[in-house]
């Protein structure tokens, strides 16, 4: 896609399921990729290993590089060295990828406030100190960017018993539209995709069981799950220059599922 070439991204969360299919997919349309991980180094090289695979099989001159950075976005410090260490090592950064997520799963009344801050500090405060550190970099050497924040449906649709991950996708939906309208001027655009239910780790109590399979799939529009790559392709796109002109907006990437399925018939005459 035009205008990703030899640009540099940094994508947190990489080591898995949306992530690593993002790391993988820009890597393959000729981004500089820094994968970034917290606990598990060897599936952090796996993204590497595939994401190498793909932009040099494809290219003749594969001039990508890539790098493993560790970090734990809930650590202010991780995140400030690992955005330092990308552009050390890679030599700028030019997009941002805000992917890594977590959810626990508790009637609101009984959630532990540990567990609350945690989901908070990954998603919503974690992606924040990311785009913060990024567009520092961006303004200091005055250079156009992209961030794109990896949310989800519950962006808009309210997720009883995962209370604190609604609230933190709720929140990172105002984060997309506050940061775009910040920095519009200065060249940095800022959006967001919300997937709907996709196949990764983060799902595997359903996707490995193929009664629990079918239940999910029957809430939705187009009658299956959506794959990593569908969620990699369209963040290229909003990554690239084909995306130049669209800045602030969440594109839901979700079979239909916030298209309120129960109205698909009439409910009365
Ligand atoms: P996943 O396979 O569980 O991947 C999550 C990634 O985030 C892992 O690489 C994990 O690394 C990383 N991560 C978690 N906490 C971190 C931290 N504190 N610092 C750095 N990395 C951390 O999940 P996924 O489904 O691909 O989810 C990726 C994003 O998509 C999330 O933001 C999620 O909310 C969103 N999403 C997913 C779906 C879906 O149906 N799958 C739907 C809507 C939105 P470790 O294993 O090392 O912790």
């Amino acid at each position: 896609m035009k205008g990703l070439k030899g640009k540099t991204a940094l994508i947190t969360g990489a080591t898995s399921g949306i992530g690593q299919a993002i790391a993988i997919r820009l890597a393959q349309e000729g981004c500089h990729v820094a994968i970034n991980y917290r606990r598990n180094p060897e599936s952090a090289e796996d993204t590497q290993t595939q994401a190498m695979e793909k932009a040099c099989h494809q290219m003749e001159d594969c001039g990508v590089r890539s790098l493993i950075v560790q970090g734990d976005v809930s650590q202010e410090v991780d995140i400030i060295k690992m955005v330092e260490t990308t552009i050390e090592k890679l030599g700028s950064l030019d997009i941002l990828i805000n992917n890594a997520g977590i959810q626990t799963e508790s009637p609101s009344h009984e959630v532990e406030t540990a567990d609350f801050d945690r989901v908070l500090n990954v998603n919503l405060r974690g992606a924040f100190l990311c785009a913060r550190e990024t567009i520092k970099h961006l303004l200091a050497t005055n250079r156009p960017g992209v961030i794109i924040n990896i949310s989800s449906v519950h962006e808009i649709i309210p997720r009883p018993f995962y209370a604190s991950y609604s609230i933190s996708k709720g929140g990172m939906g105002n984060l997309t539209k506050t940061l775009a309208l910040e920095y519009a001027q200065q060249g940095i655009r800022v959006n967001g995709i919300a997937p709907g239910a996709t196949v990764t780790p983060i799902n595997d109590d359903w996707t490995n069981d193929p009664e629990k399979r079918a239940v999910v799939e029957s809430h939705i529009p187009m009658g299956r799950a959506g794959t990593t790559e569908e969620m990699a392709a369209a963040v290229a796109f909003l990554a690239s220059d084909e995306a130049a002109y669209i800045t602030g907006q969440t594109l839901f990437i979700d079979g239909g599922l916030t298209l309120y399925a129960d109205f698909r018939e009439a409910w009365s005459a």
